[in-house]
């Protein structure tokens, strides 16, 4: 299909095939016609970076006219970027149609130029909802006689707390209007607000329904907790040319991640709440136009960042919501793109990639964390790829030929390659040398009961003195049964010195037995994370102290547990109902550790 039989104006057509669009994009074929030929609402469940900003723009400004004065469409949007990117994109689709007008309203900006800008009507205006409010109480903006609502990125608008807003507006539109929604996923209140609001509305989907972009490669890395940093500077190190976004949850984790790569040497910068509008801005235009190469943000500041050539998103931790994920991952593999979204996991992690899989319906392939030598054939060959590539300006280097022929005449054509080589390798050579494999073995279940674990249960067997009795908030309802609770702790600490007693595993939690000189040990393992909380259980009289203890033939490092006598809970389907990703768990996530 071209642009031409959807039937659009011969400005727009230009305007279009000057901007180099040669075909329409999947949601622009469904929404052109559509809108341009029907009376209907529209839901339109798309990604950002599908093209729906001029599967929407473009029918809009096909029927909007330009000989009446009055705001005619109105676009909402989540962000500020947002806005002015689809304020910038409208403007480019009707440069050649004179006479139309396009204004941006949105907050954290002087509303003084807005306002004037608003002196002279446009027949479309793109907004934030908060700053079109206060337009509207100022007098400044009427919607009564706008033909097009379209609500932009309406999940985002709803997860930024802007649903009462957007129903304050939708009560000032005419119920003539037209609405068109576009959402990348489909939560219960778009729902509702499509129910509530827009009528005979048809539902359009691109792509799978909550699906990432088709063309989003999804990999992902176990790693330690404590080495998810290593881990990220070999897949940046592997990927020289690599242009992407780090992933962070906190502003704390974004800050710390970015300086490190920045003191690192890495071309990085961190994007969080805490800078002020004028920083955030800094820091988007250096990414956009490629100054920086990686951007480490929080989700929330990311919004609105609008780069269409990500090569890489990476996910520092996985986000909690898989619909964080869509997002993100939907951030590369744009507009027919390839991009690859990469994940670093702690292993008890696994389910969560499940769950993504099951969602994206897509697979997710676990790869090997590199090692130092692999990291170091990738550059070296990067560096001669660039050197093959590079353009030599034979008129400028000229003038230095025999100066330079002169210094070097006594060296070999190989002796030459090896010192060029050397000048810029030789830092990724010096710290890769003596590089650890960050690679976490897992144990299959066999291993871990009889293999390994057994000699590791002689040796937690033979401690003997005082025991505390630890607590961790973590229990039957999160899948822990005692070699779980092992893995855990050996992930954790790294030592598989450190000796475990009785194990209780209750619905909420786990209790355990550790030798009083280890506790310190064990708890200030645990103590730079969140997610798994290990302290002092209540009272820290051992199990042990409490019962004689007794030999068993489970060893169960040394004691009988009262975890061991209520084995038949473990997995247990009823508690797990709710969770399908439980059951089967602890096969792949127990015990693993570092070789
Ligand atoms: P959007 O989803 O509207 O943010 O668009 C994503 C990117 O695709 C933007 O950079 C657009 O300029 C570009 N784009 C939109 N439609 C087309 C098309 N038909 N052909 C090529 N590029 C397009």
């Amino acid at each position: 299909m071209t642009f031409k039989e959807l039937n659009l104006k011969g400005e727009i057509l230009s305007a279009i095939e000057e901007l180099g669009y040669e075909q329409p994009m999947p949601v622009q074929e469904k929404t052109i016609p559509f809108v341009l030929e029907q009376q209907a609402d529209l839901v339109a469940l798309a990604q950002t970076g599908t093209g729906k900003t001029a599967a929407f723009g473009l029918p809009i400004l096909n029927t909007i006219d330009v000989s009446r004065k009055q705001v005619q469409a109105l676009v909402l949007s989540p962000t500020r970027e947002l806005c002015i990117q689809i304020a910038k994109d409208l403007k480019n689709y009707s440069k050649n149609m004179r006479g139309l007008r396009v204004v941006a309203v949105y907050g954290g900006e002087d509303i003084r130029t807005q306002l004037r800008q608003l002196d002279e009507t446009p027949q479309i205006i793109v907004a934030t909802p908060g700053r079109l409010i206060d337009l509207i109480e100022r007098g400044k903006v009427a919607l009564n006689n706008i033909d097009f609502l379209v609500l932009d990125e309406a999940d985002e608008m709803l997860n930024m707390g802007f649903k009462e807003d957007i129903k304050t507006i939708l009560e000032k539109t005419p119920e003539t209007r037209r609405t068109l929604l576009f959402s990348a996923t489909m939560p219960k209140e778009i729902a509702n607000i499509a129910r509530q609001y827009m009528k005979n509305f048809e539902e359009i989907t691109i792509g799978t329904r909550n699906s990432g972009s088709e063309n989003v490669e999804h990999i992902y890395y176990i790693s330690l907790a404590k080495q998810r940093y290593l881990v990220l500077k070999r897949i940046v190190d592997l990927n020289p040319d690599i242009y992407g976004i780090v992933f962070c949850r906190t502003r704390q984790e974004t800050k710390e991640v970015a300086e490190k790569l920045m003191q690192d040497g890495y071309n990085a910068d961190a994007l969080h709440g805490d800078l002020s509008q004028a920083q955030r801005d800094t820091v988007m235009q250096k990414f956009r136009i490629r100054n920086i190469q990686l951007l480490v943000a929080t989700d929330v500041a990311a919004r609105g960042l609008d780069v269409s050539d990500l090569t890489h998103v990476i996910n520092y931790n996985l986000p909690d919501d898989t619909e964080v994920y869509t997002h993100r991952s939907g951030r590369t593999g744009r507009a027919n793109k390839s991009g690859i979204s990469v994940s670093i996991i702690h292993s008890k992690e696994k389910f969560k990639i499940k769950d993504l899989e099951r969602m994206l319906k897509k697979s997710f392939k676990q790869l090997p964390i590199p090692n130092g030598l692999e990291v170091c054939k990738k550059q070296l060959f990067h560096l001669i790829d660039r050197m093959q590539q590079v353009e030599v300006n034979e008129e400028q280097i000229a003038p230095y030929m025999e100066q330079i022929m002169k210094q070097l005449e006594y060296l070999e054509k190989e002796e030459i390659l090896k010192r060029f080589v050397s000048l810029e390798f030789n830092r990724f050579l010096e710290y890769y040398k003596n590089a650890d494999d960050l690679n976490v073995v897992e144990q299959s279940r066999d291993r871990g009961e009889r293999g390994e674990r057994g000699s590791e249960r002689g040796k937690r067997g033979t401690k003997t003195g005082e025991k505390t009795r630890l607590k961790m908030n973590m229990g039957n309802q999160e899948g822990i049964t005692p070699r779980r609770l092992l893995g855990i702790i050996n992930d954790f600490t790294n030592d598989k010195s450190i000796s475990i007693g009785s194990i209780e595993v209750t619905n909420k939690f786990t209790f355990f037995d550790v030798y009083s000189d280890q506790v310190k040990q064990l708890l200030n393992a645990f103590s730079n994370q969140s997610e798994v909380v290990v302290v002092e259980a209540k009272g820290s009289r051992s199990y042990d102290d409490r019962r004689p203890a007794k030999r068993n033939t489970q060893g169960s490092w040394g004691e009988r547990s009262r975890g061991d006598r209520k084995r038949t809970h473990y997995g247990n389907e009823s508690a797990n109902q709710d969770k399908p990703w439980r059951k089967g768990r602890e096969r792949s996530n127990v015990g693993s550790r570092k070789k």
